[in-house]
Order: C-alpha cells, then sequence, then structure tokens
C-alpha cells in the first residue's frame, strides 16, 4: 500500500541561502496578500483565473522571476483553501498576512530528463552529504533521521517553514509501507465508568474504587484537621500539622494517579480500541444522589479519560467517547429497549420489561458502549479513508 509520510529536516543554510529562504517566505505573503485584495474587490474571479494571471503579475514586478515559480501557484491554492475553510465555516475569513514568526512555502517536486539524458529533479535529498537541494536553492546542510543513509522516496512536496528564526523543511513522500493483514482480532472493548465500581469493561472485568485506601487516609485527614483547630495561631506546632495534612494529600493524590495509571495501562495494552463515555463530571456530582456526590469527584472521571487518551497516543492505540446524551445504562443490550427506571442509581440490577433479560447495571452499560462506540470508529475510518484519497487526487492534480 502506498502511504503518505513527513520527513522533517532541520535546515542549516548559510547567509546568502538565509536571504533567499526569507524571500520566498516574504513572497508568499506578498503574493496571498495581492490576491486576497484582488478576489475581495472581483469576487466572481476564480482561482484558476488568478493562475493564468501570474505572468503578468511577473511582468509587473520583475523581482518575482528570481523565485521558484511553483511557490506562486501553491501560495494560491492556500488561499483557495483558505476561502473554502470559510465557505463551509470551518474557519475565519481570509485576512491579510502580516510577517510572523511561523512562516512557511510549498514547492512541488518535478523530474525530467535532460537534453543531454540525465535526470533532472528540482528537489533532491542528500543523505550522504546530509544536504537538500530546493528549487533555484543551492544544496543546503540538514540534519535529522541519523540512521537513514539513503532518500530513495517518492518526494511530492516539500514545505519549508521558518519558526522563531529556525528553518525546517517538511518533506512529503508517498512510500510503499506492508500492511499487517487484517487480523479480524482487532480488540475492542467499551468502558463504563461508574461510582460503585470505577470501570466495567465489555469483557465483564471490574475494577474496583480506591475507596478503602482513600478512607484511611481521609480519616487520618480529619484527626489532623481537628488538631489543627485546637492549635495555636502561629505556633510551631500549627505549622508542623500543616505539614502533615499536606503530606497525606500528597499521599492521597499520588495513590489516585498511580492506581489509575496501572489499570489504564494493561486495558490499553490488552485492548487496540477503547470505547469510553463523555461524562459532564459537575454534573452528574451536583445532580448526583445523596452520598455519591464524594465518590464521584474522587474517582476522577475526567483524570481518568485523559490519561486514556494521553497512554493511547503513546502506544498507538484509540479511544473514542461516546455522546453526552447516550443514555449506556438506560437501555437494554439485548433488545434495545429503553428503561427510565433504570436512571436511579441505586439500581443494580434490572430485569427488561420487553425481553426479560436480566442486566446488571454496569456491565450492560459497558457492553452498550462498545456497540455504540464502533459504529463512531468505523465512521471515522470512512471518513480517513476520503480524506486520504481526496489528498492523493489534489496531490496527483499538483503534480
Ligand atoms: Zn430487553
Amino acid at each position: 500500500m502506498q502511504q503518505f509520510k513527513t520527513y522533517i529536516f532541520r535546515l542549516y543554510p548559510d547567509c546568502d541561502q538565509k536571504k533567499k529562504l526569507n524571500s520566498f517566505l516574504g513572497t508568499t505573503r506578498f503574493i496571498y496578500n495581492h490576491y486576497l485584495d484582488v478576489k475581495e474587490n472581483n469576487p466572481s474571479l476564480t482561482f484558476y483565473e488568478m493562475k493564468k494571471d501570474l505572468p503578468n503579475l511577473i511582468r509587473e514586478y520583475p523581482w518575482l522571476q528570481e523565485i521558484d515559480g511553483c511557490i506562486l501557484r501553491t501560495t494560491i491554492d492556500n488561499l483557495e483553501n483558505s476561502y473554502k475553510r470559510y465557505y463551509q465555516k470551518l474557519g475565519n475569513k481570509p485576512n491579510f498576512k502580516k510577517y510572523s514568526q511561523a512562516e512557511s512555502y510549498r514547492t512541488n517536486y518535478l523530474e525530467g530528463i535532460t537534453a543531454n539524458h540525465v535526470k533532472y529533479q528540482n528537489i533532491k535529498v542528500d543523505l550522504v552529504n546530509r544536504t537538500i537541494k530546493l528549487p533555484k536553492i543551492p544544496e543546503i546542510k540538514i540534519r535529522g533521521y541519523r540512521k537513514l543513509t539513503s532518500f530513495a522516496k517518492k518526494i511530492i512536496n516539500v514545505t519549508v517553514k521558518r519558526v522563531a528564526g529556525k528553518y525546517y523543511a517538511n518533506v512529503l513522500v508517498s512510500e510503499s509501507i506492508e500492511v499487517p493483514p487484517f487480523t479480524p482480532s482487532l480488540k475492542m472493548v467499551g468502558i463504563d465508568l461508574g461510582v460503585k465500581t470505577l470501570m466495567t469493561t465489555s469483557d465483564g472485568e471490574k475494577i474496583e474504587n480506591i475507596k478503602d485506601q482513600l478512607a484511611r487516609y481521609e480519616r487520618k485527614l480529619k484527626g489532623l484537621n481537628r488538631w489543627l483547630a485546637r492549635s495555636k495561631e502561629g505556633s510551631k506546632n500549627r505549622e508542623k500539622i500543616i505539614i502533615k495534612i499536606q503530606k497525606v494529600n500528597q499521599k492521597i493524590r499520588n495513590a489516585k494517579k498511580f492506581y489509575n495509571y496501572i489499570k489504564i495501562n494493561k486495558i490499553l495494552k490488552e485492548n487496540d480500541v477503547v470505547f469510553l463515555e463523555n461524562l459532564k463530571t459537575k454534573e452528574m456530582i451536583e445532580k448526583g444522589q445523596h452520598g455519591l456526590a464524594k465518590y464521584i469527584s474522587n474517582s476522577n472521571f475526567s483524570d481518568i479519560i485523559d490519561k486514556f487518551k494521553y497512554k493511547a497516543k503513546i502506544l498507538g492505540k484509540k479511544v473514542y467517547q461516546v455522546s453526552t446524551y447516550f443514555p449506556s445504562s438506560q437501555i437494554c443490550f439485548s433488545c434495545g429497549t429503553k428503561d427510565e427506571r433504570v436512571k436511579n442509581l441505586s439500581v443494580r440490577k434490572w430485569e427488561c420489561h420487553k425481553c426479560h433479560s436480566l442486566n446488571e447495571r454496569d456491565i450492560n452499560a459497558s457492553l452498550n458502549i462498545l456497540v455504540e462506540g464502533t459504529n463512531l470508529y468505523f465512521k471515522d475510518l470512512d471518513k480517513e479513508m476520503k480524506l486520504y484519497l481526496e489528498n492523493l487526487e489534489r496531490e496527483l492534480k499538483l503534480i
């Protein structure tokens, strides 16, 4: 399978090269602003017509001949994309670009055969001499990918960036990768986060709260607070108690962190895709039934969700959250009937009034989350595939 990949090299231009890079970046801004102005005054003008107008612009500003011509066209593409995003309500109205710390230009790869039958390439990455050749700029020193010794890849384009005085080249390539055969064992799991049981997985695993351990710390805190109340303001003793209280609080925080971390790691190692709820913790605390509020904030759902997301990124796993409004607890997994009675958190087991399945609250919810999440996952895959194909088409058009 062909796959797009971006290699990012840090550039070390000499003085002349720096001047050129800066002038190319400045030109990008100039072209963008020029055609933005033209478009604002003449909205019916198409981007295709702008590209056709480029030779006129070069006649008007002869110094544009010094610039890699491709940049002029890709800048108009960028302007077009800005407008597209704006029309689709995905972005703000295109603005005039000012000089900024972060600027970029994009140039496309071209190759051909010269009259002397020599292969000509406008962009060349040489990993023996550690240089990159960009259109109209001689070999610039690069750094990055020390283990790579050759760059036999199909280059599509290069985006040159200047960020806070440093220069980078993002080299987009198309390379073939070996796709592992589809494994039907791609493991997915739904997880119900709960007050009574912290996590219940759709595999039936239950992960308990660290309630007991925390309760011990809380008792200690209570005692210390009593001491504190009795101690004299400003006394050494009071200071000592305050330090002790801080230490217990730190222990509580650590216990929460560590405990969840191990459990989350284990789930992510055993599964490829994890589905969670999208909880409004605060709302739950406020509306929580008697005595539950404290435990809900203790188990700190949003922290758990954040940890899942963070760790999944590192392990190359995926995490999805079903909608806040998805009533995972109230739907009977067997027949799909919704039962409002189950809203009450004290209902741990219930019999579906339609299919008479006996449902265990948390397991039933985690199974519903698994099914709902799987739908999200496949929708996402479709989107990714569509985006990939669109990109491919766009890149092929530009070549
Ligand atoms: Zn049912």
